[in-house]
């Protein structure tokens, strides 16, 4: 009999939490072919999420938690559910009820046909804001190309991964976690399940638009180097440039004499090459900070509790 892990991040979930542990068992209970076995990762949440996982934990034996200290993210609650997990194949999936259970048996089929991962895919983004779907739009098509790994738009982390994949993911070192990218680094054959946008009934969306944004910027940095070319290529393009200028001004001092207007363009010239800098800088600074954070090597979770014992990595 196949094991199967259902990995599923918590932050601040009380309201949602036993009915979505409700509503995914039914769903198990039709598949008797496979033993499920639910990881809830508690993020940290200061709510009554970890008094209710413990309670679910106690009165069912498959349900294991794991507690965190503090509020570490999503990207680090998943992390440490891939950790802990043994099985045979470990889903991934909110805990919010967007990600539907009914597709469960689904993505078993998925990868019973042989594939290594069987992801969902959303067809519609109703009841999102526009202007939100109009930046999700942009920055997959901007980071599709520039980094060297091609992450579907509207793919979202609800997934089931075989073994070696999870393996290969969780042999992925570094700190700063963008799973999304991971996902697509790591390969295997995916098999992508299109799903109508479910709305959050229950809770509260944790991610605000600014906490978006880093996310989103994190993901370019941790998956491309070509800012950097970009700020090499600016670098040498105003080199260039400045080369030209530079001789067409002496042969016009040379012939002409010391022409002495001319305030504007140094101010343009000084302005113009400051943003440059400026914005090189910056772009440095993003790719330091990352080789600062990933140099410290600090641990990317710590569980303050769990009734998960020696099955720890
Ligand atoms: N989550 C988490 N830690 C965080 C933020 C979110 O574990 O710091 C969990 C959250 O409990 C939920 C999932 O990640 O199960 C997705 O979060 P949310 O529904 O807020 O994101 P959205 O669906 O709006 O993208
Ligand atoms: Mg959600």
């Amino acid at each position: 009999m196949k094991t199967i892990d259902i990995v599923v991040p918590c932050y601040n979930e009380e309201e949602v939490l036993e009915t979505f542990y409700r509503e995914t068992s039914r769903v198990l209970d039709s598949l008797d072919s496979y033993l499920f076995r639910f990881i809830f990762v508690d993020d940290g949440s200061s709510d009554q999420t970890a008094v209710i996982m413990k309670r679910l934990a106690r009165e069912h034996d498959e349900v294991k938690y794991v507690s965190f200290s503090r509020n570490f993210g999503k990207e680090a609650a998943m992390y440490a559910g891939l950790r802990y997990s043994v099985g045979d194949y470990v889903i991934v999936m909110d805990a919010d009820l967007q990600h539907p259970p009914a597709m469960i048996p689904d993505m078993l089929a998925g990868v019973a046909e042989g594939y290594d991962c069987c992801a969902a895919r959303r067809v519609s983004r109703e009841g999102e804001s526009r202007i939100r779907s109009w930046f999700s739009r942009m920055y997959y098509k901007l980071s599709n190309q520039m980094t060297d790994v091609q992450m579907p738009q509207n793919a979202v982390d609800y997934r089931i991964m075989s073994r070696g994949m999870v393996e290969a993911i969780l042999s992925m070192a570094e700190v700063e976690r963008f799973s999304k990218g991971i996902f697509a680094w790591v390969g295997f054959e995916t098999k992508w399940l299109p799903y109508e946008n479910v709305e959050r009934t229950m809770g509260t969306t944790k991610w605000s638009f600014w906490k978006l944004f880093k996310y989103a910027l994190n993901g370019i940095t941790s998956f491309s180097i070509s800012p950097l070319r970009f700020v090499a290529g600016m670098g040498f393009l105003i080199f260039g440039f400045a080369c030209l200028y530079i001789m067409v001004t002496l042969v016009q001092t040379l012939l002409f004499g010391i022409a002495v207007p001319g305030y504007v363009t140094t101010l343009c010239a000084v302005l113009f090459l400051g943003g440059i800098i400026e914005l090189s800088v910056g772009i440095l600074g993003e790719y330091i900070a990352h080789i600062y954070l990933e140099a410290k090597d600090r641990p990317v979770f710590i569980v303050r509790q769990t009734n998960l014992g020696n099955e720890e990595k």
